[in-house]
């Protein structure tokens, strides 16, 4: 496989930082431009990270030194340096949906963790085992933005990375209707750690901005089909959240209760959870997990901290499938937010548009 020189934009933040190690060592691509905000800019990345490194694992030893650029005022150095951005930065929505089109006008392609994109028509928004045929919209978004290389590409949000998995292949064969879901959502999702976020130690907060809204609306996209030069949403399943932020490092849980058009059996919905596969597994893509959705039999599994990281944190973990009173079925699942949620489903997606030679 050919090698790709890739820059990431957001470097200094949570989810920069996991693209950092997740990209340190990575068969078919090499970082070769870091880039934040003005304030960052100019210094080395260890300079500029300091003491929000929030990793377990060190600053990877060959971006250490390497000098962060400005994300907009270095834009022609960026792009001259890279074959494409993976892009995750905290700014106002206006703000981004300029900076990662800037990015695909210069004809850089862009991997996006941001939201402001996601509703754009014509951008894909891709869980890679679910709905990869969206990228084939890449050539009418091309022809939109008068570029020959430059498109953007968008992830999910991190808070439905565990549930619409779970209920995607079931939709085919016993149609999903309805889903009430309530998360547990980790607090390195709101970019923090515990040593600056104290007052969430024995606490839970029954409100993060914006999160409900695109746990409901966004697996319709995902659900959606191509339609001429745009992605349509599909009108169901539908969903309805709430998201609650927990004492919890990393890992978002969801609780999830399902009624179907035709009711499966308990024992059909796990046969269909064993035998799933996507595109990736098929590619063996460097990310893809081997298996993406793993049942769990013990009642009380799985649990956060011991299954966020299974398979590198690429990997869904389910549990307590049973019958519900209101609902047909209620169950419980898990996958990794700066992982599955944020950064390594940003870089299956790319290994995902390599290998579509989307990024040639
Ligand atoms: P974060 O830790 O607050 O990091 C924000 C990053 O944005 C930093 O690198 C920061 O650079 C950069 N930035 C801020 N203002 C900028 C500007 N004007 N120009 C260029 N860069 C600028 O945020 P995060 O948690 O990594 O989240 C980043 C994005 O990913 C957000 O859109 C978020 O919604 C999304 N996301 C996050 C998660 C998650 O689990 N954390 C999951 C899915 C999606 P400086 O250091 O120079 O300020």
């Amino acid at each position: 496989m050919k090698t790709y020189n890739v820059g990431i934009i957001g470097a200094t933040g949570m989810v920069g930082q996991r693209f950092a190690l997740l990209l340190a060592d990575h068969p078919w691509f090499n970082v070769t431009a870091l880039a934040a905000s003005a304030r960052s800019a100019g210094k080395t990345y260890l300079e500029a990270v300091g003491p929000r490194w929030a990793m377990s694992d060190p600053i990877p030893e060959n971006l250490e030194g390497m000098t962060v650029l400005d994300a907009a005022a270095d834009i022609d150095k960026i792009c001259s340096a890279v074959d494409f951005v993976f892009c995750a930065v905290d700014m106002k929505k206006p703000d981004i949906l300029a900076l990662e089109e800037a990015y695909a006008k210069h004809d850089c392609p862009v991997v996006s963790n941001n939201s402001a994109n996601r509703f754009t028509p014509d951008v894909p928004m891709i869980i890679p085992e679910l709905n990869p045929e969206h990228i084939d919209i890449i050539p009418a978004q091309r022809k939109r933005l008068g570029t020959k290389r430059g498109f953007i590409a968008v992830k999910s949000n991190c808070s439905l990375q565990s549930y619409v998995p779970a209920l995607f292949p079931l939709d085919s064969e016993f149609g999903v209707d309805k889903c009430l879901v309530c998360t547990y959502q980790a607090i390195s999702g709101a970019g923090k750690t515990f040593e600056r976020w104290p007052e969430i130690l024995d606490n839970v907060i029954p409100y993060i901005g914006g999160e409900e809204e695109k746990s409901e609306r966004e697996p319709l996209k995902i659900w959606g089909k191509i339609a001429g030069d745009k992605i349509e949403l599909a009108d169901s399943p539908k969903f309805t959240a709430q998201c609650l932020r927990v004492p919890v490092s990393d890992g978002h849980m969801a609780a999830v209760f399902v009624s179907f058009k035709k009711k499966p059996t308990k024992e059909q919905i796990l046969e269909i959870w064993k035998n799933f596969s996507g595109v990736p597994q098929k590619l063996s893509l460097p990310h893809a997990p081997k298996q993406f959705l793993n049942y769990f039999e013990a009642d009380d599994m799985p649990q956060t901290k011991l299954n966020r990281n299974l398979e590198g944190g690429m990997a869904v973990s389910i549990g307590r499938l049973r019958e519900d009173t209101q609902y047909d079925y209620k169950f419980v699942c898990l996958s990794h937010n700066t992982l599955r949620g944020a950064a390594g489903g940003g870089v299956l997606l790319a290994e995902l548009l390599c290998a579509k030679g989307y990024m040639d």
